[in-house]
């Protein structure tokens, strides 16, 4: 994939994709075209391989920056969220409004006639006839894939329940990729709640493509789920886990933190065993001696797992990988509305 020859002279796509790629591989703009007509949802990041995982890189790496443009001008995003949001809500809006495009927000559902006992299929039905492509949040697991089949338009889950949460991971590798260099022979930490947070389970399954070791820290009822741990085996990924941080952090080239979700147990005592389980701090990476490298992440929001001391450190990219959601959802809504960057 590396030889350097012109860009096929009868492809404008081609032509405009490599010259704000800068690069001369055909092969490469050639793959990126074809899953570009290929990609019709994003539901499930286990819907993507290797391959497809770094396409959608490289077109947010191409989008980079697109913010004046009417590339996606004419065309309405839904966003249908029934759960709350800061980042997945304003940065698909943001993204879609960059590209020229217009957003329709369904708002406070307690507004809406789901309140009057209208089901969610019916709904979903008619919101998505108002737009070109559509968003959706939702508490319960399987909900964006149920919404694919309804829609009859381009679906993108913005978080299902405690199962997956796509767009996170996306931009999450791509700032892994662009603060570590590269997502292979990483030593990748996950802190927190990791049975319950979604983003946790659609990264480590993303992370099982590339040649990294993946290390679970968390206390016994928050460990990750047995069906994840399974597909790393099968995945032959080399894992391992941990209850405290102390055991690890001086290994790990990447934490990822997470918020315990308060909002997702079934039993109010066991979260108050373990709300406070674990606090990542300054002091406490000094005295692990962590290396200088060391890039911490988190989806956010961070409640107190994660002290603002952290956060004028060369360690800390949590901001860094918010505003990255910008090109990673401008890339995959050009890709679903069929429109190159
Ligand atoms: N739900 C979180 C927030 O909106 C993270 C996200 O999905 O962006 O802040
Ligand atoms: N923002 C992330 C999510 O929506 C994580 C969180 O809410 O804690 O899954």
């Amino acid at each position: 994939m590396n030889h350097v020859v012109p860009a096929p002279a009868q492809s404008t796509v081609g032509r405009k994709l490599r010259t704000s790629l800068n690069i001369y591989d055909t092969e490469l703009i050639d793959f990126l075209f074809i899953m570009s007509k290929k990609l019709e949802n994003v539901i499930s990041i286990r819907d993507f391989d290797r391959d497809g995982l770094l396409s959608i890189l490289e077109m947010a790496r191409a989008a980079e920056g697109t913010n004046n443009s009417d590339l996606l001008k004419g065309h309405v995003l839904g966003i249908m969220f029934i759960e709350p949001s800061t980042r997945t809500r304003l940065s698909f809006g943001a993204a879609m409004v960059r590209l020229g495009g217009e957003v329709l927000d369904f708002g406070d559902p307690s507004r809406s006639s789901l309140q009057k006992g209208e089901s969610l299929a019916d709904t979903i039905k008619t919101f998505s006839s108002y737009c070109d492509v559509m968003t959706i949040r939702h508490p319960l697991e399987g909900v964006a894939r149920l919404a694919a089949q309804i829609a009859g338009i381009p679906v993108i889950n913005a978080g299902d329940g405690a199962n997956q949460h796509p767009t996170q991971t996306f931009l999450d590798l791509y700032t892994i990729q662009k603060t570590c260099g590269g997502l292979d022979n990483l030593k990748v930490g996950f802190i927190g709640d990791l049975r319950y947070s979604r983003t946790v389970h659609s990264l480590a399954e993303a992370l099982s493509w590339f040649d990294d070791e993946l290390y679970f820290i968390s206390p016994e009822v928050l460990k990750a789920p047995g069906y994840l741990l399974e597909e790393l085996e099968e995945k032959e990924v080399a894992y391992d886990q941990f209850n405290s941080p102390e055991d690890v952090l001086s290994e790990l080239d990447v934490l990822y933190c997470t918020r315990i979700q308060e909002e997702r147990f079934a039993d109010r005592l066991e979260y108050e065993q373990v709300k406070s389980c674990y606090r990542i701090r300054k002091s406490l990476l000094e005295e692990c001696g962590v290396k200088q490298s060391l890039k911490i992440m988190h989806p956010l929001p961070r409640v107190d797992e994660l002290a603002d001391d952290i956060d004028n450190t060369p360690y800390a990219v949590y901001f860094q990988q918010a505003r990255n959601g910008i090109p990673i959802r401008q890339a995959l809504l050009s890709m679903l509305l069929q429109k190159n960057i």
